[in-house]
């Protein structure tokens, strides 16, 4: 360990970032931006729980999902929840991609040729700086080794934040939002469509409409989080 006189020492904090983004303790060695214990405090999804079940009923009702794929519930006060914070282009550079390595060894035995990351608005992209859906995806692609396709689709324009909307709302809201820019680079390809968060699975179940309309052949919905629902939802 190389000891900094003190007037240093925030020079090399700042280049050498040391504290968990989440809950702020020192990273031990080998933890990258984000500590074990957040890690390990997120609550797994199983394929039999409620919330998992009723999404997977609602994507073959749609018939443009064909198989969903994600790691853990979205609570507050979690380490998920960052993600919905402003974070930092680096936080969400390493801590995106790190969900998407952890995604991608979830998913390897599935028949993949390419990743498409939901694509953020413009506006909101331009604001933040990133879409942090993009590094799950390149995370992924570190595991799988298939190209990720960042400009395939695109949103045709501006929808309003989905938060307090509910399944129906969000339905309208998102409806013809997105296009395909690049048909011949989805046509008969099994895609791996990336979100960062899923809750009513609108969004992406709109994209996947679009993107079979442009003849792919599979599309299975990816996701780092899922918005846990109450038994009465
Ligand atoms: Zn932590």
């Amino acid at each position: 360990m190389i000891s900094y006189p003190s007037i240093l020492q925030p020079i090399h904090d700042f280049l050498f970032v040391t504290e968990c983004l989440h809950c702020g303790v020192r990273l031990n060695n080998g933890e990258q931006r984000v500590c074990n214990n957040c890690w390990n405090a997120l609550s797994i999804v199983r394929e039999n729980d409620y919330t998992f079940k009723v999404l997977i009923d609602r994507f073959r009702e749609g018939r443009v999902i064909d198989d969903f794929v994600t790691l853990f519930y979205f609570e507050k006060g979690k380490l998920l929840q960052t993600l919905a914070h402003s974070l930092k282009y680096e936080e969400v550079a390493t801590f995106g991609f790190e969900l998407g390595v952890r995604l991608g060894k979830k998913i390897s035995n599935k028949t993949i040729e390419c990743i498409i990351p939901v694509p953020l608005n413009k506006r909101k992209e331009r604001e933040r700086g990133y879409n942090q859906s993009e590094w799950i995806a390149k995370g992924i692609a570190s595991v799988i080794t298939v190209p990720v396709l960042s400009n395939a689709v695109r949103r045709t324009r501006y929808t309003v934040t989905q938060t307090h909307l509910n399944a129906e709302e969000r339905k309208k809201n998102i409806a013809d939002a997105f296009e395909v820019t690049n048909a011949d680079a989805v046509s008969r390809k099994n895609i791996l469509l990336v979100d960062d968060i899923i809750t009513t699975g609108s969004t992406i179940q709109e994209i996947a409409r679009v993107l079979k309309n442009a003849k792919a052949a599979r599309v299975i919905a990816g996701s780092a989080g899922l918005a846990k629902l109450g038994e009465d939802a």
